[in-house]
Order: C-alpha cells, then sequence, then structure tokens
C-alpha cells in the first residue's frame, strides 16, 4: 500500500479569560466565575477529543494556547488540555507548543508546570517598562513583574521566549518608547513581535481623549524598532515580527504564526476561535454559555458551535496567497503559486505586479528570482499595496 504524505495541522487554544479588561483591548476576553470557568475547560476538553477523531489524519506541528490570558486559569487545567492534545492527536516530536503568559498571572510554579507539561515556547505580553504606560494601558503588571516572569521563565527551562511590546502608546515619547526597547533587548530574548497601538471601536481607549504621539513620532517608533534590533542581531521576518539571529535563520521564527502566514491548516479550538482545513474556513461561536451547552450535551455536533462556515473560492484563495505571503520579508513563491493555482503570477497579478515595481514598492528576491516580495519601503506601507491584491 502507498502511504501518503503527511499532512500538518497547527492548533490554536483560546482560553478568554482575563483578570481585567486593559483599555486597548479588542480580543475576545472577559472576566469569569470560577464555575463558568470549570465548565468551559470541560467543554474545551470535548471539543479537543472530538477534533482529533475528525482529523486523525494530520499530524499536528505546532500548538499556540492564546487569549485572553491562559496564565489568569488554573494551570493544572491548562496542562491537562495539553496532556490531552498529546494523547489524542498525532503530534510530531519536535511541535513548537507556545503559550502566553501575563507577567501579573504566570508566577513562577506555573512557568515550571508548563514547561513540564511540554510548552517549550512563551509568549509574554510586556508591552512596556515604563510603569505609566502600563498604567495607562490598564495593564496589572508593573516593569519589575515582568522581569521577575522573564527570569522566572529562563530558570523554568524556557529557551524560546517571545516579549511583546508595543509603541504609539498615550503620552509615550520616543525616548521612552526607546529605552522599553534597549531594556528588553538587554535581556536577549529569542523573539520580539513589536506592534503599535491601533486604537480600536468598542474599547476604552476609543471614548477617551488620547495624548497620542502624532504620525511622523509613530513612524519614527517604527524605524527605530527595526534599526535597534537589527544592530542587536535580530532579523525581521514579518511586518512586526523579529528574531534572534541573521536573516534566514528560522531557528527562532513563529511556526505556528508562519503557518497562517503561509495558509497552512489550522484547527481553533474553544469560543472565537478561527479555522481553515483543507480550504474551509469558519469560526467558533463567541458565545460562552452557548459553547459550554452545546459541548456539554452527550452528542454534541460541531454545526452548532460552527458559524460562518465558507468554502474559499480559488479567487479568494489567490488573494489571500498574497496579502498573507507579502508580509513575510522574504514574500510570496513564484513556484508555490504556480505549483497551487496552475498559473503564473504574472498571469493573474501582472498589473498590479509591474505597477509597485516601477515606484520600487515590490521586488523579485535577488539572485534566483523565485520570490517576489515588498521592498523596505513597500513594507512601510505594505496595506495599501497588499489591498491591490483584491481581485
Ligand atoms: S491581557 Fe490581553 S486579552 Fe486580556 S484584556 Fe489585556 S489585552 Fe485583552
Amino acid at each position: 500500500m502507498i502511504s501518503m504524505p503527511l499532512k500538518t495541522l497547527s492548533l490554536y487554544i483560546h482560553i478568554p479569560f482575563c483578570a481585567r479588561k486593559c483599555n486597548y483591548c479588542d480580543f475576545l476576553s472577559f472576566n469569569a466565575e470560577k464555575e463558568l470557568m470549570d465548565k468551559y475547560f470541560d467543554a474545551l476538553e470535548k471539543e479537543i477529543s472530538k477534533s482529533a477523531e475528525e482529523y486523525k489524519d494530520m499530524t499536528v506541528v505546532t500548538i499556540f494556547f492564546g487569549g485572553g490570558t491562559p496564565s489568569f486559569a488554573d494551570e493544572k487545567r491548562v496542562c491537562r488540555l495539553l496532556e490531552m492534545i498529546k494523547a489524542e492527536f498525532d503530534v510530531s516530536d519536535d511541535a513548537e507548543i507556545s503559550i502566553e503568559v501575563n507577567p501579573a498571572s504566570a508566577m513562577r510554579d506555573k512557568l515550571f508546570s508548563y514547561r513540564e507539561a511540554g510548552f517549550n515556547r512563551l509568549s509574554i505580553g510586556c508591552q512596556s517598562l515604563s510603569d505609566d504606560e502600563l498604567k495607562i494601558l490598564g495593564r496589572l503588571h508593573n516593569s519589575s513583574l515582568f522581569f521577575e516572569t522573564y527570569n522566572n521563565a529562563r530558570d523554568a527551562g524556557f529557551n524560546n521566549i517571545n516579549v511583546d511590546v508595543m509603541s504609539a502608546l498615550p503620552g509615550q515619547s520616543l525616548d521612552s518608547y526607546r529605552e522599553t526597547l534597549s531594556k528588553v533587548l538587554d535581556l536577549k530574548p529569542e523573539h520580539i513581535s513589536a506592534y503599535s497601538l491601533i486604537i480600536e471601536e468598542g474599547t476604552p481607549f476609543y471614548d477617551m481623549e488620547l495624548d497620542l504621539p502624532d504620525e511622523d513620532s509613530d513612524r519614527t517608533m517604527y524605524h527605530e524598532t527595526k534599526r535597534m534590533l537589527k544592530e542587536c542581531g535580530y532579523h525581521r521576518y514579518e511586518i512586526s515580527n523579529y528574531a534572534l539571529g541573521p536573516e534566514n535563520d528560522e531557528k527562532y521564527e513563529c511556526r505556528h504564526n508562519k503557518v497562517y502566514w503561509a495558509r497552512g491548516d489550522y484547527l481553533g479550538l474553544g469560543i472565537g476561535a478561527a479555522s481553515m482545513v483543507r480550504n474551509v474556513r469558519w469560526s467558533n461561536t463567541r458565545d460562552i454559555r452557548g459553547y459550554v451547552k452545546e459541548l456539554s450535551a452527550l452528542e454534541s455536533s460541531f454545526d452548532k458551535i460552527r458559524e460562518n462556515v465558507e468554502k474559499l473560492s480559488v479567487q479568494a484563495q489567490m488573494e489571500e496567497f498574497m496579502f498573507l505571503g507579502l508580509r513575510l520579508v522574504q514574500g510570496v513563491s513564484l513556484d508555490c503559486f504556480k505549483e497551487i493555482f496552475g498559473k503564473d503570477i504574472s498571469e493573474v497579478y501582472g498589473e498590479v505586479i509591474d505597477k509597485y515595481q516601477k515606484i520600487g514598492l515590490l521586488e523579485h528576491s535577488a539572485g534566483d528570482k523565485k520570490y517576489l516580495r515588498l521592498t523596505d519601503k513597500g513594507l512601510d506601507v505594505s496595506n495599501t499595496v497588499m489591498a491591490d491584491f483584491l481581485l
């Protein structure tokens, strides 16, 4: 019998609980009574088991516990979910297994438990090392708690740590942002995600009068990020993501997020979690009580918790291939495009590629010319360029 090539899958597990809502947060997260949290974990366990049956022909290569704040929940329940996943899915031996933690709740013992359970990558929500800025953001930690968490994580054996930082914060000066970055860089985490704050409708910040840095300062912070991180031995591999090591060294690049950008198959478990498997996309209900109720039924079916199920047309697949792939500094592979869609990229996007090449925002990779990518200038205005790839 001929064995089929391995099909790979990435898992995202949503833990929606937080001690308190931050002022800028528009993620699906909230505080909840212990009883509801317990029921949620019971439901998640059931979703894991049923999904493992559905996807038993696939090998899990990355797992990401995000939120919310996974570290706010009982670590025994979190670790038990991972144990179940390992027992019921086919998880590859070298899978990347990440968990997001918040310095306000990631106590030393918890970090040791995570490491012992098999988590091998930690993502710490630092955001800033100015206590004033953290207060304005509504974060529950201060800078010393961040350092404590970081050191505890190293003690627990985490040798692949991401630190999230944010720029363009209310009241933030360029010097203060530089100070945050340089203190983070002194620690030499393996990965840094650097985002600028976006004020989303429906968040407390949206209705507040904020002293936000102007557009020029925002741009300067963005350029400072690139400069300072490069100087300290990081390479940028995606618009907002940097990994320790020289260009093209993938060792510390986040494999899980790269699956999203490369349009690999991923399955999201828990409320609000998005999935895309074999070009079918859907998201789980955002209603925690509905989710718990459906999954506690003896013969629960996924139909009741999955919403917006959509089989992607070839056109939608091409669009996604382009605007997700162009987020990567490496760009999109011309060979992959041809292999997947049976056409040269120029047949579909010739005009728009020409337009942006002429003004220096797009280019072919040097030497082999096998990739089409945004130039440095193009990455700075990526949203505008990517929007033109919608057919
Ligand atoms: S910790 Fe994260 S998910 Fe929770 S409220 Fe703050 S920003 Fe939102």
